[in-house]
């Protein structure tokens, strides 16, 4: 899978992604990431790219001239069209699952605005989604950029060592992941629970199941509307609805 992020400030974006899990998918070639740098087309000797709002009003404006260019190079090298991501407070707020639709992408443009935002008319033109990491705002594009690609590089097959992990962690079917632990077996007098020592497949995937529900429950109760409960860990869950109301 390809990536491509549209910014002004690409050592920011590579820096960060050239590490660790996604640093070793891009050596591994399951993954590459592009930052191509909007400056590169600002047309004028000063390789300025913004300017006061039209209207009045604080801070500057990307110009449209240069993310344009930007773009219609990066499709005139590729040879297509890719979707284009508009990093943005003002977009639908990432999750898991936007993640996992985009992961069955070939290629994806993110644009990273900076300063008071993007001339929306090369917006218009050029993006075909608008996404947010969440209801604040940032200086810029890339920390969103980054934790996007960084979320869907772990969906892209190859870059996990052991795929499962991404499949059945948080917000798969809609739940929060159970408690892990690894050794020591005792830690300030606090043991494993038992059953993970059990080598009982099935008791262990049980308790793991109702752990996940019960930490749902307690800390984002709003996913367990659409989690994807058996008959019997629906009965669980109702359970557990109950002595928390009797308390
Ligand atoms: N004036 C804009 C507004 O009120 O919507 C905010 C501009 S922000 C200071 C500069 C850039 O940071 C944006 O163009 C966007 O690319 C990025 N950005 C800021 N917060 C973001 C968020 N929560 N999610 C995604 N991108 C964000």
């Amino acid at each position: 899978m390809n990536f491509y992020i549209m910014t002004l400030f690409p050592d920011m974006v590579t820096g960060g992604l050239s590490t660790s899990i996604t640093g070793r998918a891009m050596e591994k070639g399951v993954i590459s990431v592009e930052a191509v740098n909007i400056r590169d087309y600002a047309g004028n000797k000063h390789n300025s790219v913004d300017d006061y709002p039209y209207g009045g009003g604080a801070g500057m404006v990307m110009q449209a001239p240069p993310v344009w260019d930007c773009y219609e190079d990066l499709c005139a090298r590729l040879g297509k069209r890719p979707r284009v991501l508009y990093m943005t407070p003002q977009g639908q707020v990432f999750n898991q699952s936007i993640a996992r639709e985009l992961a069955e992408e070939e290629d994806l443009v993110f644009l990273c605005g900076h300063y008071e935002g993007i001339d929306e008319r090369v917006l218009e033109a050029v993006c075909t989604d608008y996404l947010s990491i969440g209801d604040y705002v940032l200086t810029g594009g890339e920390l969103p950029a980054m934790v996007m690609i960084d979320c869907i590089s772990r969906l892209v097959p190859g870059v996990l060592n052991n795929q499962v992990s991404a499949d059945i962690e948080s917000f798969h079917d809609n739940l929060l992941e159970y408690p892990q632990y690894t050794r020591p077996e005792e830690f300030r007098g606090i043991k494993v629970p038992e059953v993970l020592l059990s080598g009982h497949h099935k008791n262990i995937e049980e308790w793991r199941r109702k752990e996940s529900i019960k930490r749902t429950l307690k800390r984002r109760p709003d996913l367990l509307e659409n989690a994807n409960l058996s008959k019997k860990e629906r009965i669980f869950l109702e359970e557990l609805l109950a002595i928390s109301e009797s308390l």
